[in-house]
């Protein structure tokens, strides 16, 4: 039997990067499948947040920044005209070390991104809060607090507030970058437990300097040293101790 190979939804090629005459990634080729958890491991510094950034074009930001390659999103070049970039940070949402919610309400946070793109209807909204603060595990926690501000909640639940808040837009692609490192185990365990629940999907990177959480939830693990890619991989087999 064949098994059906799941669709390539980012594909990477030759990636270069230079921070001013400072070259930061090497030449780095690699895909990534739709419902698969990809880990990007390595010593800090090696290019794990430089590289994740370039998918969705935040390092665009940054002056004298140089990227060379070739980068699709459904076989659409990411880096085309400027103007697409707000709907490719739609495609390609991010989630940060330090959770960032909005200074509103849980509700406010969560329908932001829906408003923005022109949903009004107040059944719609409710109905799609509901279902991505589920999807994010944090549901039972908010439910009686949806008009409580955001800031009020502890860490590990801003972070799956913030979860939530990416969730509602339906993006196909989740970059994730360290991001149960500012969090205790018990928030981090909740955050691996939604990654693997909602991975059937997404398209999911997880950046972590965290072993065993790269070995429990990734499908795929890339890891990098000094800029370059040095091995892809099912993360099973790399995860074997010969
Ligand atoms: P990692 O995420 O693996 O810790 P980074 O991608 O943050 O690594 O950094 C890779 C290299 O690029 C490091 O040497 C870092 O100092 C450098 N770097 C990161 N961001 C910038 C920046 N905005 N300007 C200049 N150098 C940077
Ligand atoms: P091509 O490289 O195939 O010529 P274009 O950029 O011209 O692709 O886009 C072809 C169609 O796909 C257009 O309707 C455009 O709006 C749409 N499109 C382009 N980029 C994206 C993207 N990242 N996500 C979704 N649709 C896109």
């Amino acid at each position: 039997t064949t098994k059906t190979e799941a669709k390539e939804i980012i594909k990477t090629e030759n990636v270069n990067l230079y921070y001013g005459e400072r070259k930061a990634l090497h030449g780095i080729n690699l895909n990534f499948r739709e419902n698969e958890i990809t880990a990007l491991i390595g010593p800090s510094g090696c290019g794990k947040s430089t590289y994740l950034r370039c998918l969705n074009r935040m390092n665009d930001l940054i002056p004298n920044i140089t990227i060379t390659g070739s980068f699709t999103l459904n076989g659409h070049n990411i880096y085309g005209p400027k103007e697409d970039t707000v709907r490719l940070r739609k495609e390609v949402g991010m989630v940060f070390q330090q959770p960032n919610p909005f200074p509103f309400s849980v509700y406010d946070n969560v329908t932001f991104g829906l408003k923005l793109a022109g949903i009004k209807d107040k059944k719609t909204l409710d109905e799609r809060v509901e279902e991505s603060l589920k999807q994010a595990a944090i549901w039972d926690e908010v439910k009686d607090k949806l008009h409580k501000s955001a800031l009020s909640f502890s860490g590990g639940q801003q972070q799956r507030i913030c979860i939530a808040r990416l969730l509602a837009i339906q993006p196909d692609v989740i970059l994730l970058d360290e991001p149960t490192s500012a969090l205790d185990p018990i928030s981090s365990q909740m955050i691996e437990d939604t990654l693997l629940n909602i991975k059937d999907r997404y398209t999911i990177i997880i950046v972590t300097h965290n072993m065993s959480q790269a070995s429990r939830i990734s499908d795929k693990t890339a890891f990098m040293l000094n800029g370059h890619l040095v091995e892809v991989g099912d993360t099973k087999k790399m995860f074997l101790t010969p």
